[in-house]
C-alpha cells in the first residue's frame, strides 16, 4: 500500500450488554485484527475499538475502562441504562470521530476474518459493505427459522432490506453522515442503510456460536426488534387492514342479498349460530385492526415527542 496516502482512522463499534464472559475473548480477537490491518498500512494507527456498554449490570464496564488503560487501541463509553442494542450501535456510531466504521457484536458470532474484506471493499471505493452469513447452522433451530420467518413476513410486506444481514457492516464517513440524519426514535438501522444509496457491495462469512455468555435476544426483544422494523419501514399494515375491512364488507353485502332472498321465498333464517359467529369473528378482525392502528399510533407519539434516545454517563476519553 502507498505510504504517502493518507490513511483511513478505523473505528469498530461493538455494544456490549452483560457482556463480562465474552468481552475479553472480543477484545483480543479484534485487537490483533486491527493491529494486523495498521502493520499492512490499510488503516490509520489511530484507529480503535469503541465499545458501547448499554447500561450492563455485570463488570462490563470495569472491563472496558481496565483495557482501555492497557491499551490505546481500545475506547469505550457507556450509556446511562440498558437501550437495547440498536440504541446501544447509534450511540456508539455518533460519538466516534473515525472516517471508517465497522459494527460488530460483542459475541464473535461475525467472523472477523470479514473486517479486512470489508477494508478492502473500502479501498476500492465502496461507502456500505454489507456482512452477510452464508450460513445459519450455529444458530439455533429455534432462532434459525423464527429469522426466516421474520424475513419472509418482512419482504411480503415490501421492506427493503439485505437478506442474512444483520449489522455487522461498513460505513464510510459519507454514509455514517446520511444515516446519522435519520432522527427517528423507532430504529431499525438494517432497514434504513440501504434507503441512504452509495456505493454499496457485500462481503460472504460463516456466522458462528456465541464464545461465551447467552444471548442478551430473548424473544421478546426479538418481537420488538420485528414490530419496529415492520412498522418504522411499511405502511402495508395498514393497508391490509382497509382490504380486509373491504373484502369482509363484501361478504357481509351478499350474505344480506342472500338473507333478502330467503325471507322473500318465505325461508325464515335459521342459525343463529351462524350470526354469532360472524359476530365474533368481525369483532376479533376489529380488535386486531384496531391494535394494528395502536401500534402504529403508539410510535407516532413516540417520534412526536422526541425525546433523547440515550445518554452518554462516562467515556474512557479524559478529553471527554
Ligand atoms: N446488546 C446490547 N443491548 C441489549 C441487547 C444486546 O447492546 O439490550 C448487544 C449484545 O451485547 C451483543 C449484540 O447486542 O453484542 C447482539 O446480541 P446477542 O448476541 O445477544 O444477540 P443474538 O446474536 O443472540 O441475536
Ligand atoms: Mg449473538
Amino acid at each position: 500500500m502507498n505510504s504517502n496516502k493518507y490513511l483511513p482512522i478505523l473505528s469498530v463499534v461493538v455494544p456490549c450488554y452483560n457482556e463480562s464472559k465474552a468481552f475479553l475473548l472480543c477484545k483480543s480477537e479484534l485487537q490483533e485484527v486491527i493491529e494486523v490491518l495498521i502493520a499492512k498500512g490499510k488503516i490509520s494507527h489511530e484507529s480503535h475499538l469503541l465499545f458501547v456498554d448499554d447500561g450492563s449490570s455485570d463488570d462490563t464496564w470495569e472491563q472496558i475502562m481496565s483495557a482501555s488503560t492497557s491499551s490505546l487501541l481500545v475506547k469505550g463509553v457507556k450509556l446511562s441504562r440498558n437501550k437495547g442494542h440498536q440504541i446501544a450501535l447509534k450511540a456508539g456510531l455518533q460519538y466516534t470521530k473515525a472516517d471508517i466504521t465497522i459494527s460488530i457484536d460483542a459475541d464473535l458470532q461475525d467472523d472477523t476474518r470479514a473486517i479486512e474484506s470489508m477494508i478492502d471493499k473500502y479501498h476500492e471505493g465502496y461507502d456500505i459493505v454489507y456482512g452477510v452469513r452464508e450460513n445459519r447452522s450455529s444458530d439455533t433451530f429455534f432462532k434459525r427459522n423464527t429469522a426466516h420467518l421474520f424475513y419472509k413476513v418482512m419482504s411480503l410486506l415490501g421492506v427493503n432490506q439485505i437478506e442474512q444481514h444483520a449489522d455487522y457492516r461498513l460505513l464510510s464517513r459519507k454514509a455514517l453522515n446520511a444515516f446519522l440524519k435519520y432522527n427517528e426514535k423507532n430504529l431499525y438501522i438494517r432497514g434504513i442503510i440501504p434507503m441512504i444509496g452509495f456505493k454499496s457491495c457485500h462481503v460472504y462469512y460463516n456466522r458462528k456460536e456465541r464464545v461465551a455468555g447467552e444471548s442478551k435476544y430473548p424473544l421478546k426483544k426479538m418481537l420488538s426488534l420485528a414490530f419496529d422494523g415492520i412498522t418504522s419501514l411499511s405502511i402495508k399494515p395498514l393497508r391490509l387492514i382497509s382490504f380486509l375491512g373491504l373484502v369482509v364488507s363484501v361478504i357481509a353485502f351478499f350474505i344480506g342479498l342472500i338473507a333478502i332472498i330467503q325471507k322473500l321465498l318465505g325461508h325464515t333464517i335459521d342459525g343463529w349460530a351462524s350470526v354469532m359467529v360472524g359476530l365474533f369473528f368481525m369483532g376479533g378482525v376489529q380488535l386486531l385492526s384496531i391494535g394494528v392502528l395502536g401500534e402504529y399510533i403508539g410510535r407516532i407519539y413516540v417520534e412526536v415527542k422526541n425525546r433523547p434516545s440515550f445518554f452518554i454517563e462516562k467515556t474512557t476519553d479524559i478529553h471527554d
